[in-house]
């Protein structure tokens, strides 16, 4: 451990144990809430900048963030209550979030984004904020400009294409490039401006520090901030930036939502019925750069023909271009948007177990999860918290859990890391998800 919140620390922080009397396990307890709490905070931020508003996580975030102040709080089953408490507020963040992005930018379709490019200065926006990349466009029509500048997504951006109210823009072109993980190279290849609206961005390379920006909750050291949304500065150093050509280029779908989905789920009831969906895989999160996620590329690949593939978060750009087919007409590979969408997943698993009169723990349902930062560990609290069990989760388990905490974690809710598509897979199969019974889902 190391903490070194109060005066009371130990040069250097107390690493053995607190000199208060907080031990190793509790220190541990502590960070896994505060990291889910940020998670929480990032969807309620979002919702927040549209207008949408909930007292309940305000006053949670407080509570959760006092609870570990120094001696507040030694009991650690109360931690672990809090941190299934966190799980019960970041899905009512993600729902916030949702309604948010549905009312201001209408509910969103599947389409086929191109990833190619199109003639004329480029503008990149990366990150997950769909206001900052609304308020770009607007402003680049009201300049009139939308025939000089093409606007392009990166990374967690890309959903934004399937939302009515922001893919009416002339100027919003398509997407470029893949997961955050690759962006030195793919925004040095970039001739255009790059802005980055939230996390994942990173120190610029010297080839585009000087056409990249940062807004919003985004910042990074010697980069122009703006503020308030204007981005008049933004849009007239691209019209000096070198013009792109039109090039093909292929198309990825996204823009699955419950909205679009739950009007096939009888179709989909139907078909598992007669054995032709014989699982169904939610397999998504975060990229990270750990040769641990080839193993996410290899399982899409491997899952039978008779399988369906739900994902939502920047992972999926591994394996995301393949041309998985359908079944009987229902797509086998849905993408779902952002790491926030996985609450249209859990909504379409609800009303699936309704349907079905089971619970998940009888549906042919897997999940495995990748994870790299905060807002994918709330996600995971989510699912514990509504009693999902044998959830698999990489590339590597969470370094701030002590081993102890992880093993409990792991005893009360089946936790799994993953092995090997081969080891892992037959097992999938045979067992899908398990839901306990206290689970709000099974009531
Ligand atoms: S809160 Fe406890 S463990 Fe942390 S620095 Fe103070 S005395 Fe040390
Ligand atoms: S899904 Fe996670 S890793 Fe990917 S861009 Fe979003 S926050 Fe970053």
């Amino acid at each position: 451990m190391k903490c070194n919140q109060c005066s009371m620390s130990l040069p250097g922080g107390c690493t053995i144990a607190g000199v208060c009397g907080k031990d190793p396990d509790l220190n541990s307890l502590q960070e896994a809430l505060i990291y889910g709490i940020k998670g929480v905070a990032a969807y309620y931020y979002h919702a927040y900048e549209l207008g949408y508003k909930d007292d309940e996580i305000g006053f949670f975030l407080s509570k959760a963030l006092y609870s570990t102040l120094t001696n507040v709080n030694f009991n650690k089953g109360r931690f672990i209550e809090l941190i299934l408490e966190t799980g019960r507020m970041h899905l009512k963040a993600m729902e916030l979030l949702d309604k948010a992005y549905v009312e201001t930018f209408g509910a969103p379709t599947p389409v086929e984004v191109p990833t190619g490019t199109e003639e004329g200065h480029g503008i990149l926006v990366t990150g997950h904020s769909y206001k900052a990349l609304y308020e770009l466009l607007k402003q680049i029509r009201e300049m009139g400009l939308e025939d000089e500048i093409k606007v392009y997504t990166h990374s967690e951006m890309l959903p934004a294409h399937s939302y009515p109210r922001i893919r009416e823009f002339k100027a919003l072109y398509g997407n470029w490039g893949g997961s955050w993980v690759y962006q030195k190279q793919e925004f040095s290849e970039f001739p255009g401006v790059i802005l980055g609206t939230t996390n994942c961005v990173l120190q610029p390379l010297k080839q585009y520090a000087d056409r990249i920006y940062t807004t919003g909750i985004a910042g990074l050291e010697g980069v122009p901030h703006i503020d308030d949304y204007n981005f008049e500065n933004l849009i007239k150093h691209a019209l000096k930036t070198p013009k792109m050509k039109r090039v093909e280029n292929g198309k990825i779908v996204t823009g699955f939502h419950h909205t679009n989905v739950l009007p096939l789920i009888d179709k989909v009831i139907d078909l598992i019925n007669e054995g032709k969906i014989r699982h169904i895989f939610v397999i998504g999160g975060c990229d990270v750069p750990n040769p641990k996620m080839s193993y996410y590329e290899k399982l899409t690949q491997m899952v039978p023909k008779d399988s369906i593939i739900l994902t939502a978060a920047c992972g999926k750009f591994r394996y995301n271009r393949r041309d998985y087919g359908t079944i009987e007409g229902i797509p086998r590979f849905m993408d779902f948007g952002q790491c926030n969408n996985v609450y249209s997943i859990i909504v379409l698993a609800a009303e699936l177990a309704k349907r079905l009169g089971k619970d998940l723990n009888q549906l042919p349902v897997s999940i495995v999860l990748s994870w790299m930062e905060q807002k994918a560990v709330a996600i995971l609290y989510t699912l514990l918290y509504l009693g999902i069990k044998g959830i698999y989760i990489g590339p590597k388990p969470p370094e701030f859990l002590t081993p102890s905490v992880f093993e409990e974690l792991r005893k009360k809710f089946d936790l799994r890391l993953i092995s090997t598509p081969e080891e892992d897979l037959p097992k999938m199969l045979a067992k899908g998800s398990t839901l306990s019974s206290d689970s709000p889902l099974t009531a």
